[in-house]
């Protein structure tokens, strides 16, 4: 594997959509904690019998069992794929010294990088108020991007506003992330493996950005 890309960024910086874009336009696969354990629960695999039970009962699957799954997958990817979007993984500082344990081994720290898609708070707040989405289909409009007749393009379903893009959740959404984040944010610049990406601008404008780095990771990496 040539790339291990960690995504960071606030809620409303596109973090979905860009890695979205990255698996379909570049190939990467997308290390998605939650898909995966879905994923594995379907599988014929040791693991499979436990995840399900855990998830049947709606309960939280455990730190090790998360790392479980996602070694397991990035292993597997490690034989098809040039490179992973680790989205929504680690969380933690505990799980970026797992993360890194796992690279060391196999001689592939230098192979990691994270991107901070930045975006000042009162942006991300005004860019997610303003965001409506597709109840059917579930494409994302954003503020300047919506019809003026207020229906999707792909579908002509009436757009909705989701209910945790309202200004209050948004703003506790954000607080969160700021807990969780700010150490990863930290832990990534210390080793140097971080790069800031400004995501105050067009959606494809940022892509390209994305697309540019992670191109060369690619090839040098
Ligand atoms: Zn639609």
């Amino acid at each position: 594997m040539r790339l291990y890309l960690v995504l960071l960024g606030p809620p409303g910086a596109g973090k979905g959509t860009q890695t979205h874009r990255l698996c379909a336009g570049l190939g990467l696969f997308r290390v998605a904690t939650g898909d995966l354990l879905r994923r594995i629960a379907q599988e014929a695999h040791p693991l499979a019998a436990r995840v399900r039970s855990v998830l049947e009962a709606g309960r939280l699957v455990d730190d090790a069992t998360v790392w479980e799954v996602v070694s397991h997958y990035l292993d597997r990817a490690a034989e098809t794929y040039e490179g992973v979007v680790l989205d929504g993984y680690p969380r933690s500082l505990a799980q970026a010294d797992q993360l890194e344990d796992y690279l060391t081994r196999r001689g592939q720290m230098e192979r990691l990088w994270c991107v901070l898609l930045d975006l000042p708070e009162t942006v991300a707040v005004r860019r997610l108020a303003g965001r409506r989405i597709c109840p059917r289909c579930e494409r994302i409009y954003n503020v300047d991007r919506v019809p003026p007749d207020g229906r999707c393009e792909v579908c002509a379903t009436p757009l909705i506003q989701r209910a945790d893009d309202t200004e209050a959740i948004i703003q506790k959404r954000f607080q969160v992330y700021w807990e969780q984040t700010a150490p990863l944010v930290q832990y990534y610049e210390t080793r140097g493996r971080l790069v800031r990406l400004d995501a105050d601008q067009p959606e494809d404008q940022i892509f390209e950005c994305l697309a540019g780095y992670v191109r060369s990771w690619l090839t040098h990496g």
